[in-house]
């Protein structure tokens, strides 16, 4: 089969690869009908994650149909149409019943490496490097799922690929970061990253019920559509100091929750982004975290620090003594995206929520190289990019 296959640092091709088999009686291979690039793949791209293998399948978010299951999987049939969840999950274990799917403690075979990094070991994760498990990913002709019977859920017809495939991960990644906000009536939200992570940060933090969203980016095509797609007050960090902006926006309070959806390669100006750069080339730190340092020292005293961005290992200079001194409350993870999956289908078929919105570029897998390039060059005004093998 054809397959996007990660080479190097900026090095992605599409290949010829062996198709996946079933491995154990809870897999499915799941012929794919559409497979988009995350943010998160870029941290592949630009080699910020380590353990990525030449000849690796990337890919996590894919949709399709089931060709092929194992015996153990009595919920599917061969011939539906799911979307699937990136994490992996096993359904069973402690974490999975306390529906931290992506800290699963039976999904990440490589649990002993990704021990070393973090302490303990979280989920397996499609096409994100041997650190969650070495999967094949999904921007491919075919892919195997495991534990297909907790995971993919099934769509009902009449949604189009584009108005499911984001269940996969960015719409309940934006969903996530914004529930964790404990917004109540009233409430001002910041977002760092108008990305698609952080358009959908701001479209759930107003079905919340948030009365002000403001969004921070500098590219003037995502910062018009998180006016226009996604009704924020937006600024433009290289024209504005954007902690004083906030301060003035909010009575000299800041807002009350602040949401972090660029992650470990934000773009820094000035001494502290010089800083960033050099030390993170030496290998002297692994992420940049621009916007996390601002979205901490912003936030108002006793509020929500939200981190859907990707983080990789050890961060300098974060300012912790304002998290302390201020009572703020951190709340990060890979998605859990299983515990969303359902709920988010119903506010799609309801038409609370229109993921479709996004979508700036349809193109073919075979053009999977030219798309991670214009994704990850902020080009072409590209936001979104669904591919069709
Ligand atoms: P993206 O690269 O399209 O968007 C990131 C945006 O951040 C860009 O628009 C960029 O201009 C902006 N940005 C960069 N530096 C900034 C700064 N200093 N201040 C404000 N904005 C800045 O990526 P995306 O797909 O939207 O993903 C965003 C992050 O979310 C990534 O780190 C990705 O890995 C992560 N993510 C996490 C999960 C999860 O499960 N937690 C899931 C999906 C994606
Ligand atoms: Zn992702
Ligand atoms: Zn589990």
């Amino acid at each position: 089969m054809r397959a996007a296959v990660w080479h190097g640092k900026r090095d992605v091709r599409v290949d010829n690869v062996p198709d996946p088999e079933i491995l154990n009686p809870r897999d499915a291979i799941v012929k794919i009908t559409s497979t988009a690039i995350c943010g998160s793949d870029l941290h592949l791209y630009n080699g910020f994650v380590p353990t990525m293998e030449k000849g690796d399948i990337l890919g996590h978010e894919f949709m399709g149909e089931i060709v092929e299951l194992g015996s153990g999987v009595t919920n599917l049939k061969v011939g539906d149409r799911v979307v699937v969840p990136f994490p992996i999950a096993c359904g069973n274990c402690f974490f999975c019943n306390e529906k931290l799917y992506s800290v699963c403690e039976n999904s990440n075979p490589n649990a002993a490496m990704a021990e070393k990094m973090w302490g303990h070991s979280p989920a397996g994760i499609f096409g994100y490097s041997h650190l969650t498990g070495g999967y094949a990913g999904g921007q491919a002709e075919y892919v195997r799922v495991p534990y297909a019977d907790v995971g993919p859920i099934k769509v009902p017809d009449g949604l189009t690929d584009d108005q499911v495939l984001f269940l996969s991960d960015i719409l309940p990644t934006g969903y996530m970061a914004a529930e964790a906000c404990d917004i109540k009536p009233g409430s001002v939200v910041a977002v760092w990253g108008c990305g698609p992570v952080g358009q959908f940060a701001i479209q759930s933090a107003y079905l919340l019920g948030a009365e002000r969203v403001i969004a921070i980016d500098r590219f003037p095509e995502r910062l018009r559509m998180a006016r226009e797609v996604s009704k924020a007050i937006t600024l433009d960090y290289e024209e504005v100091d954007i902690s004083a902006a906030l301060k003035e926006m909010t009575g000299g309070r800041g807002p009350d929750a602040c949401i972090d959806a660029v992650g470990m390669e934000a773009h820094g100006m000035g001494m502290m982004g010089a800083y960033d750069r050099v030390k993170q080339a030496m290998m002297n730190e692994t992420d940049r975290p621009v916007a996390l340092r601002q979205a901490l020292m912003s936030c108002r005293n006793g509020g929500v620090v939200s981190i859907p961005g990707v983080y990789g290992g050890f961060l300098d200079k974060v300012p912790f003594g304002t998290v302390m001194n201020r009572s703020l409350t951190i709340r990060t993870g890979q998605t859990h995206v299983q515990r969303y999956m359902r709920p988010l289908l119903e506010r799609i078929q309801k038409g609370e929520i229109d993921p479709a919105v996004i979508i700036t570029h349809h193109m073919s897998l075979e053009d999977a190289p030219h798309g991670y390039d214009i994704f990850c060059n902020k080009a072409d005004e590209c936001i979104k990019i669904v591919m069709k093998p």
